[in-house]
């Protein structure tokens, strides 16, 4: 039953965006769910505005019918963060898909949110530079921005706090804003920009993106290699970052995990043992030093089996295969839901952090491979669950409660990168004490009417 006022707010959408308000069940669909477990919620529609100046004009007729609002990238954010659980209308800015700067000599580029991180990186190859943040989908990188995301290269190039530069944001009324500046740094005031980084449409929808690029190395060289046990590869890791090798990707999959990347990837065909995926950056003569550093620690720790790709497409190939880890370990139970948890902790207490897991994962009787970017101390387990068994789906929900609480008692976070939605909001309070009445008021301060992804992160 849609409410009167969202209605009266359809129509006024309906006149201002034509067909580009869909309210088709399949589209309505496909902006009530995201790509993991989460009970999905329907909008009363969908609109897909062109620019900035739609998006401030939806969002004024919203605001005067007190209609929520969900923005919408491409939906592959895992904690329930596109679900529209109050209903109303769902942003999506698939169609905002300019790049519209790109200054080689600054390092940076200015792109409309809908742009994906590859469509950025295909639109750059000519340049010599790249843009690093990686999460395994191709995500839209105002969805990356709202969730501040990382990936892979995080460990050498930073999340997307450490890659927006600046932002056009609409503010909850129709207000357009600008927030910081092309220049690198600056001490003017609030840090607004990295207020809207990580915000997940809370407080306000990002229209523009002013992003930070590298220049692409001259030399790279990926490789994967196996461990006895998962403690021998974390404990390689932990020892390679604090020997301060500048590695450019360095991932752990367990022995569940490379089950799973097997079965999904028939020609990979890995040992199914504790794996690290690599990658190091550099000059040639860098990264034979790198090389060389990595493989005396790794062998203190019984490292075997190290299968090497310098070719662009062998390495591809191989970071397509750890992209997809998350289908690769549903694939170890056809039909299941995946339950991912997303801890980070100080990369001196990863190896205890997960040693403690493995235990609770065996005490819970559930299969939940553990993969992660562990340079960063960050790693997730998915919990395979039958999403028709409510006593399985309940003792999953026990073991990440356990596992959230775990990271925290390490002085670590519930979330490296995938962020809050509705699914991590239970364990807020625990993580940032009196910090999260600071957080509500903020959301109430920047949206008094709760019109901006409801439900979300702060109550
Ligand atoms: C296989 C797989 C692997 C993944 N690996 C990683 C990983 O390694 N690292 C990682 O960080 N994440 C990972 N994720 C999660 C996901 O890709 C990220 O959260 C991504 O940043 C979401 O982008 P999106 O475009 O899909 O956003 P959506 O899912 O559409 O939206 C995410 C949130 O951002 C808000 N939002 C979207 N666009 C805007 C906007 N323009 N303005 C304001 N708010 C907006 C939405 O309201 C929502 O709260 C993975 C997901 C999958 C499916």
């Amino acid at each position: 039953m849609i409410p009167d006022q969202t209605r009266l707010a359809m129509t006024a959408l309906t006149d201002l965006l034509g067909d580009r308000l869909s309210t088709g069940p399949s589209v309505l669909a496909i902006h009530g769910r995201d790509e993991a477990y989460s009970t999905p919620a329907l909008p009363d529609a969908v609109a897909f505005p062109q620019d900035t100046a739609e998006v401030s004009a939806i969002m004024k007729i919203c605001h005067q019918y007190n209609v929520p609002v969900v923005p919408f990238g491409i939906g592959t954010s895992l904690e329930g963060h596109v679900i529209p659980t109050h209903g109303g209308i769902s942003i999506d800015t698939s169609r905002m898909t300019q790049i519209l700067a790109i200054h080689e000599s600054d390092l940076d580029a200015v792109v409309q949110p809908g742009v994906t991180r590859v469509a950025l990186n295909t639109a750059l190859r000519a340049t010599g530079l790249m843009f690093t943040v990686d999460p395994g989908a191709d995500a839209t990188l105002g969805g990356m921005a709202a969730t501040r995301a990382s990936g892979t290269n995080t460990v050498r190039y930073g999340t997307m706090r450490d890659n927006v530069l600046a932002l056009e944001v609409v503010l909850p009324d129709g207000t357009i804003i600008e927030t910081g500046s092309r220049a690198r740094k600056s001490s003017a005031g609030y840090d607004l920009t990295h207020l809207f980084v990580g915000s997940e449409g809370t407080l306000g929808i990002i229209t523009k993106l002013t992003l930070r690029l590298f220049g692409q190395p001259e030399a790279i060289s990926a490789a994967t290699c196996a461990f006895p046990t998962v403690d021998d590869a974390v404990n390689t890791v932990i020892l390679a970052i604090q020997s301060g090798i500048p590695m450019a990707r360095i991932e752990l999959l367990d022995d569940v995990q490379m089950k799973g990347m097997n079965l999904f990837n028939p020609d990979l065909n890995l040992p199914e043992t504790p794996h690290l995926f690599l990658e190091f950056h550099g000059t040639s003569a860098g990264v034979k030093e790198q090389v060389d550093m990595f493989k005396s620690i790794a062998t203190d720790f019984g490292v075997s089996d190290f299968q090497w790709a310098s070719a662009a497409e062998d390495r591809n190939r191989l970071w397509q295969a750890r992209h997809n880890a998350y289908y690769a370990a549903k694939a170890l139970r056809p039909g299941c839901d995946g339950l991912v948890t997303d801890c980070c902790v100080p990369i001196s207490a990863l190896a205890e952090c997960i040693a403690q897991t493995k235990d609770r994962i065996a005490a819970s009787g559930l299969i939940a491979p553990i993969l992660g970017h562990v340079g960063d101390g960050n790693f997730h387990l998915v919990v395979l669950v039958d999403p028709n068994a409510p006593d399985e789906i309940a003792r999953a929900k026990a073991l990440a409660a356990d596992i959230n609480h775990l990271a925290l008692s390490f002085g670590g976070t519930i979330s490296g990168e995938h962020g809050v939605g509705i699914g991590k909001k239970p364990y807020m309070a625990k993580e940032h004490g009196a910090a999260y009445a600071l957080m509500s008021a903020l959301k109430r301060a920047v949206d008094p009417k709760n019109i901006m992804n409801p439900g979300k992160i702060v109550d």
